[in-house]
């Protein structure tokens, strides 16, 4: 990867993607926070600066399209290039819940967020990707989004029917076979990680995983070397089954 290397993260001003974005940076890169609430993006960001590291604040609301190509125009502006995004925004909503009682508006909410809102995000940063001699893409699904684990009555998560959460990981890891197919024989490498459940505002604090653990597959993904994979789904424990 080139050096020094430049990565965005997407709702990085918390939980997992704000460690994302601490160990991009103490790697050696320049991380671009993207953040929707600019007083919480710009308060992270400077956080981190404080730390030492080269974090810049961009802008960026997956539910407001018009957000996305000016982050990408500011990311031109600044640095020409993109080596690595990784796609850590998403929600839960209370709301959402098994088929046959989840709030069809909270499913609808889930999907335009969590991939729609992605899937935006990635199409507005792959000019900028494409431009990279070893672009990374890391979509941060989740064991959720598995559905051989989801159809597995034993499997330790089978409780959690979410079904707009859990459809829109599948529709994430979807995506992430078919861009990496689509970008096969380019430099770029897009990859699912699975960061575990881990203790964020996302879950009300009740994952088992440090923000730290919850962080580091998304991280390994993003510097992965040239003979690295892609088109998989991992968590740190090895590969997850779709
Ligand atoms: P979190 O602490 O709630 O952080 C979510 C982040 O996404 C926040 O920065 C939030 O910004 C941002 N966000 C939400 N909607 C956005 C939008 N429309 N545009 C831009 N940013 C938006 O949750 P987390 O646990 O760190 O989650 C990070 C990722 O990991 C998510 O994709 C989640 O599905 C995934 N994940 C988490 C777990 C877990 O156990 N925690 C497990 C598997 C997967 P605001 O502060 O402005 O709301």
């Amino acid at each position: 990867m080139p050096n020094p290397a430049i990565a965005l993260v997407t709702g990085a001003n918390k939980g997992i993607g704000l460690e994302v974005v601490r160990q991009l940076g103490r790697a050696g890169l320049c991380v671009w926070l993207g953040a929707r609430d600019a007083g919480r993006g710009e308060a992270a960001a400077a956080g981190l600066r404080e730390e030492g590291l080269d974090v810049r604040f961009v802008a960026l609301d997956l539910g407001r399209p018009e957000t996305l190509p000016l982050a990408a125009e500011r990311i031109q502006e600044e640095c020409r290039r993109l080596d690595v995004l990784v796609n850590n925004a998403g929600i839960a909503d209370p709301a959402d819940g098994s088929p046959g009682e989840a709030s069809l508006d909270a499913v609808r909410r889930v999907l335009e967020t969590n991939f729609l809102g992605t899937l935006a995000v990635t199409q507005a940063m792959l000019p900028l990707l494409r431009r990279s001699g070893a672009g990374r893409i890391v979509n941060v699904s989740s064991g959720l989004g598995s559905l051989t684990q989801n159809a597995d009555p034993a499997w330790e998560f089978a409780k959690v029917k979410l079904l707009g959460y859990n459809a829109a990981k599948a529709a994430l890891n979807m995506l992430t076979i078919l861009l990496a197919a689509e970008l096969r024989d380019t430099a770029i490498k897009v990859n699912s990680a699975d960061p575990g459940y881990t203790a964020t505002d996302l879950n009300g604090h009740r994952g088992t995983q440090t923000i730290e653990q919850g962080a580091a597959e998304a991280v390994r993904l993003a510097l992965l070397p040239e003979d690295g994979p892609t088109g998989g789904f991992f968590s740190s424990a090895g590969p997850v089954p779709w």
